[in-house]
């Protein structure tokens, strides 16, 4: 296979197919657990988000998705997937959900200049030792970013049933500031996407990190379910993520959150990951699946002190894998980079149904595996004691179950009330005309994520913007395929 191949550009999927059809409830049902299906799988990848560097020290380090890619690539995974070099994203797509001033800041920028802005970069929390200012951060934005919304399209447009970018996953990023290094928040903007053509999606974070920034993003809607498993002590970052917190408003109970501590080992892991994604599934039936992968609870982690191995991890896919419905993957935090790339190559092995030989191909980057060069090298401190007893896990479970039963049973768009502090939206003229004339209506309004900032001239240009056709906006700028760089 040429170079050329592993990277298609997909002329099929410019057509107007029309939005794919929701699962109904019999596809959904879960009797489906366990069968091993094989699934259209699309990877996208862009080798430049790799170089980037956050700066000496900093434990984010981009290079770990050339780690991933070359095992990917090494293990030939290629071959059972639709590969894409992801474009970036436009200032406007980041626009769907950050404020303009923290995009037009992010723009301008730079190590150089930042002196000039100290006030700016506390408004923005920018600056400090998590969320640097390092050469070309913008351009690492668009670029994981890009890469989520294409992932985003091609399950929406129905060419794929899983898609995959493990340059995305930045979940702590907010509407109005970064956090946690995370500048963008790709998560909150692929899932507006979906919400185009899907009327319920179901969130889950498998980091060590609470999903906060996409759970603030969503707390007030019942259409997207936030499900965070992760540690969970007060003060471990970023704070958030108390079961109690569960959602406001029509949202309220539609945000769902596992608190767990140190050591969390495989087997207790996968008991609360199974019974409350189960009980999830069953009461909200989700039309898609967002599942965010943060290595970071792996054992070992050079942030985390969760005590998972690579197929404890890696279970979670698996199991989400089995719903069979669409379900965009992608990464997150991680920052021991060699057992990031080993997770997630693995990972990827689970989506395609492909069992990897243990000892690793040779690749660009072997040296980085030694001394044992295997996939599933032993991570896990046998030594270490999880803290997380089965009455503990128990009672989590229970206490969402609680929550789950005040889930409207898989409701549906037009049973969702417009939350208060919108009226002015209608009073601005035309939303509610192009919502009602946009046969799948966004409704991400309902998140209460607009405020009166936003003028009457922006909200036409979003408008005219949101009517779905088919995989792609209106205002997508593609390239011919001549324009793009397939030299991978
Ligand atoms: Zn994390």
């Amino acid at each position: 296979m040429s170079k050329r191949n592993f990277y298609q550009f997909d002329h099929d999927a410019r057509k107007d197919k029309g939005p794919p059809v929701p699962p109904n409830d019999a596809e959904l049902a879960l009797s489906t657990i366990g069968q091993h299906s094989k699934r259209k799988v699309a990877y996208f990848y862009q080798e430049e988000a790799s170089a980037f560097h956050y700066g000496e020290g900093h434990p984010m380090k981009p290079a770990r998705l050339a780690l991933t890619h070359n095992l990917v690539f090494g293990y030939g995974l290629h071959e059972k997937m639709n590969c894409f070099r992801s474009r970036s994203a436009t200032d406007e797509e980041i626009a769907h959900y950050h404020s303009s001033d923290y995009i037009e800041f992010l723009q301008r920028v730079t190590p150089d200049n930042r002196h000039l802005w100290s006030q700016w970069m506390t408004r923005f929390n920018l600056g400090v030792d998590d969320c640097p200012i390092f050469d070309g951060v913008y351009d690492f934005c668009l670029m994981y970013a890009g890469a989520s919304l294409d992932a985003a399209r091609k399950l929406s447009a129905g060419t794929s049933d899983i898609a995959v970018n493990w340059s995305g996953g930045l979940h702590h990023a907010k509407k109005w500031e970064a956090s946690g290094f995370c500048y963008v928040n790709d998560i909150v903007l692929s899932i507006l996407e979906l919400l185009r053509v899907h009327p319920r999606i179901v969130y889950v974070d498998i980091d060590v990190h609470h999903g906060d920034g996409v759970q603030e993003a969503f707390y007030r809607s019942n259409r997207v379910m936030t499900v965070s498993f992760h540690r969970y002590d007060g003060s471990f970052f970023p704070g958030t993520g108390n079961i109690d917190e569960k959602g406001v408003g029509v949202g309220k109970n539609y945000a769902i959150n596992v608190p767990l501590t140190e050591s969390v080992d495989d087997d207790s892991y996968a008991y609360i990951f199974r019974n409350v994604m189960n009980d999830v599934m069953e009461s909200f039936r989700p039309t898609a699946i967002v599942l965010q992968c943060g290595a970071d609870s792996l054992a070992k982690d050079r942030l985390g002190c969760f005590n998972l191995s690579i197929r404890g991890h890696g279970e979670c896919v698996k199991f989400m894998k089995n719903f069979n419905i669409p379900m965009l993957v992608l990464g997150g935090g991680g920052y021991t980079i060699r057992n990031v790339a080993r997770a997630w190559t693995y990972e990827t092995s689970v989506l395609v149904d492909q069992v990897l030989d243990n000892d690793l191909p040779n690749n660009a980057y072997m040296s980085h595996f030694g001394p044992e060069y295997v996939l599933h090298t032993p991570i896990k401190d046998v030594s270490a004691e999880n803290t997380n007893p089965r009455q503990k896990l128990d009672y989590i479970r229970e206490k969402i179950r609680e929550y789950l039963r005040g889930v409207e049973h898989a409701p549906s768009v037009q049973m969702q009330e417009i939350p208060s502090g919108l009226e002015k939206l209608h009073e601005n003229g035309d939303w509610m005309a192009d919502k009602n004339a946009d046969m799948y209506a966004d409704f991400r309004e309902d998140i209460g994520l607009f405020s009166d900032t936003r003028n009457e001239k922006e909200l036409n240009t979003a408008d005219d913007r949101e009517h779905y056709q088919g995989e792609f906006d209106q205002d997508r700028d593609w390239p011919d395929e001549e324009d793009v760089d397939v030299s991978l």
